[in-house]
């Protein structure tokens, strides 16, 4: 669990405030529901047979009436018992979104946190393929709006309750037939939850898994048209998708359409929103059939690349480090530089500690570390000459050239980043 705190707080209050507005804009209002809800609320709604419920959630017994409680490890169904309480939908769909502490009782690494925040949305009472699209467009949009770059779309359908049985069926027959290829927790999962076992990580199943029955050949007419609408409309608002099969999805209440949007920058957590269609929920909760849609996003997991992908950005910003092997020459150096500047190009001068310039390797280390694209190393021999060494640090790393210092003007804008 973290603390928060300033200066990176500002920039949870910046990416709330993107939300708000994007929200708005989609008219989508905002849905605060207790942190604590009884158990049974996820061993039902998440489903008994999902990491979640078998291990994550952080659950306890009220000392004052012994009522069976758990902090929320994901809030959709308490955003559907609030629906069904309140009787929300009696008038028409609702559009919602949420953002908040979500628990999970999970081993602590990079992008995996036991107190974490989601935003999500949860469009309730809406059947049509285009309820699918619009909250994927919202995410998209909202990726765009923040500024991130390299984020995929992937989707799948699961179809209805009738054709993931006889998927269900062939799946079984088939992971029986490979029962030897099946690790603990498949041949857990392998009558309980077999559809999950296609979610599995461990590499020396992934060949057999990629040869199992596909859903998607057991998808009836209506199911099949469903998906094709939703990849319609998205490619026609221009978001690039991919179908993968094998996304299932951890949590036990979807149907039709499920999709994540990825992104391969923050290592094995990679998924930086996750949902779908959950068109059973509200009825397993014991409220009246509605059908529904939504997700959720780790905050975190935006943030963290929001920042990668800003260093970097802010690295491609500096053109060049001007490296100054021997004080004596920052006679020409110097001006040099400020030529240099005035020809547009960034240029961050080395500046010794107080006792000469520093040695030359640690100078080409502070070099690549400011993220420059080039360095310029203004040696004795070069200087006498009246050059300057080019050596590129990033694309074509390892390559250098020699320029003349009284043509400046003729290769001061090869330095500059075109980004
Ligand atoms: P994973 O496969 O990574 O465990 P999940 O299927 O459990 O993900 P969801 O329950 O769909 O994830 O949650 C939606 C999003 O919330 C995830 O895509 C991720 O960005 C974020 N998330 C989930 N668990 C954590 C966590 N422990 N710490 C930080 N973010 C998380
Ligand atoms: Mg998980």
């Amino acid at each position: 669990m973290n603390d928060i705190l300033p200066p990176d707080s500002a920039r949870w209050e910046w990416l709330e405030e993107k939300v708000r507005g994007l929200m708005a804009r989609y008219a989508f209002r905002n849905i605060r529901t207790p942190i604590v809800e009884p158990t049974a609320l996820f061993v039902r709604g998440t489903g008994q047979t999902t990491d979640i419920v078998e291990k994550e959630m952080y659950s306890f017994s009220d000392r004052l009436n012994g009522e069976e409680l758990t902090l929320r490890p994901e809030n959709t169904p308490g955003v559907v018992r609030a629906a069904i309480e309140h009787n929300l939908t009696y008038d028409g769909g609702k559009r919602l979104y949420y953002m908040g502490p979500m628990f999970r009782h999970e081993r602590p690494q990079r992008g995996r946190y036991r107190q974490f925040y989601q935003l999500g949305v949860e469009a309730l009472g809406f059947a049509g393929p285009e309820m699918d699209a619009e909250v994927m467009l919202l995410v998209h949009t909202l990726f765009q709006e923040l500024g991130l770059r390299n984020v995929r779309v992937e989707l799948n359908s699961l179809g209805v309750p009738a054709e993931r049985l006889a998927h269900r069926a062939a799946l079984v027959a088939y992971f029986e037939g490979h029962a030897a290829l099946l690790d603990e927790d498949a041949r857990r999962r392998l009558h309980t939850n077999p559809l999950r076992i296609l979610d599995t990580k461990n590499p020396a199943m992934q060949d057999m898994v990629r040869q199992a029955p596909q859903l998607l050949d057991y998808l009836g007419e209506s199911s099949r048209r469903h998906l094709e609408t939703v990849q319609q409309l998205l490619t026609a608002c221009g978001v690039p998708w991919t179908v993968n099969p094998r996304l299932v999805r951890g949590l036990d209440y979807y149907s039709h359409t499920v999709f994540e949007f990825i992104t391969d920058e923050l290592g094995s957590q990679g998924t930086l929103c996750g949902g779908g269609r959950y068109d059973g929920l509200f009825e397993l909760l014991g409220g009246k059939p509605t059908p529904a849609v939504g997700w959720g996003m780790g905050i975190e997991r935006v943030l963290e690349l929001l920042q990668a992908q800003q260093a970097s950005a802010q690295a491609a910003a500096l053109d060049a480090y001007a490296i100054v092997p021997d004080a004596s020459a920052l006679v020409q150096v110097v001006p040099a530089l400020q030529a240099l500047r005035a020809a547009g190009v960034s240029v961050q001068m080395h500046a010794g500690a107080g006792e000469g310039m520093g040695s030359f390797k640690s100078q080409f280390k502070k070099a690549d570390a400011s993220g420059a694209n080039f360095a310029l190393v203004f040696g004795a021999d070069e200087l006498a000459r009246g050059e300057v060494t080019v050596k590129a640090l990033r694309d074509g790393a390892g390559t250098q050239r020699l320029e003349r210092l009284d043509a400046m003007a003729s290769w001061a804008s090869s330095l500059q980043s075109r980004a």
